[in-house]
């Protein structure tokens, strides 16, 4: 597998050790840092690799650092040019998954709002055997926040230590992954990646106002579900208590792709088996991202 060489610092290609900030900068004392997660995939056919939805990816980036009044915005011409620089720096022969770092890099007081510097480093990214096999997940007993404790729809570094405390809680516990339910009970989503569920043929997702990031894989599949079926993703707020009645269940996020949910709470899943409505999205989702169609062209963009 191939090994990142590179990493971008502020513009500049550096040996991939030697990137670093200042321990106390405000993005280490305080988590002031936003980040992305971008995947890049090759065609395995011509070798080209394309970017999934780079423009969404960035566009999430520039509201997390509007929310969080970071003094600096980016050119979105120039963060393409850059990251396209990047993953041609490290010569992958595989797909790359990117992760994009944006924080206030000064040293200061929790009102310092800048500098602000990026990194963005490229890797390779195993996929999970959890894909062939589904997951178990259990309902956590830590919450997402609500928007207006720590706003969950920004992809805000300090967002995850809640999410690390649910998903280690999980891992003790002997499941595969937490799910997370909103402060008043609703079914929100796994600490790292959004959460579907199919009952009775609908398929049905927490809305965006349960404490759940926006998603770019949970909007690309609301889509292709609906190319697909003609039927509308039911976006609502889910019961705890629905999940046991589920017939299929997918967790879905930009690194983790899509991954079937066998089991909640011990309790199967359907039949504990892999259901049709999630086999043909992993198919559909894996054709689309890897341009292997030749609709939604807009998505991709070469490397
Ligand atoms: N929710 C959370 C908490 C996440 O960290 C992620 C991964 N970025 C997702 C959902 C999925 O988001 P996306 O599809 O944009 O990668």
């Amino acid at each position: 597998m191939w090994q990142p060489t590179r990493i971008l610092v502020n513009d500049e290609l550096v040996s991939f050790e030697s990137a670093g900030v200042h321990p106390l900068s405000l993005g280490m004392a305080y988590a002031t840092t936003v980040f992305e997660g971008i995947r890049a995939y090759r065609d395995p056919d011509s070798g080209t690799l394309w970017f999934f939805r780079l423009d969404d990816h960035l566009k999430r980036l520039d509201q997390g650092m509007k929310v969080m009044r970071m003094d600096r915005r980016f050119d979105a011409g120039a963060m393409r040019e850059a990251l396209s620089g990047l993953v041609r720096a490290n010569e992958p022969d595989d797909d790359v998954y990117i992760r994009l770092l944006v924080y206030v890099e000064a040293i200061g007081l929790l009102a310092t709002t800048g500098p602000v510097g990026y990194t963005a480093a490229a890797m390779p990214r195993e996929r999970s055997r959890l894909v062939d096999t589904g997951m178990s997940l259990g309902v956590s007993s830590w919450r997402r926040p609500p928007d207006d404790v720590s706003p969950p729809r920004l992809k805000a570094t300090a967002n995850y230590h809640n999410a690390r405390l649910a998903h280690l809680q999980a891992r003790a516990d002997g499941y595969d992954g937490a799910l997370m339910l909103t402060t008043s009970g609703k079914v929100s989503e796994t600490p790292i990646a959004c959460f579907f569920m199919v009952r009775d043929g609908c398929l049905l997702t927490p809305d965006t106002c349960s404490s759940v990031l926006e998603s770019i894989t949970r909007d690309t599949l609301i889509t292709l579900h609906r190319e697909l079926t003609g039927e509308a993703v039911h976006e609502r707020p889910i019961d705890r208590s629905e999940l046991y009645l589920a017939d299929e269940a997918f967790i879905c996020g930009t690194g983790q792709e899509i991954i079937p949910v066998t089991s909640i709470d011990r309790l199967p899943v359907g039949d504990g088996s892999i259901g049709p409505v999630t086999r043909t999205l992993m198919a559909r989702y894996g054709d689309v991202v890897r341009g292997l169609t030749t609709d939604h062209t807009h998505w991709r963009t070469a490397v």
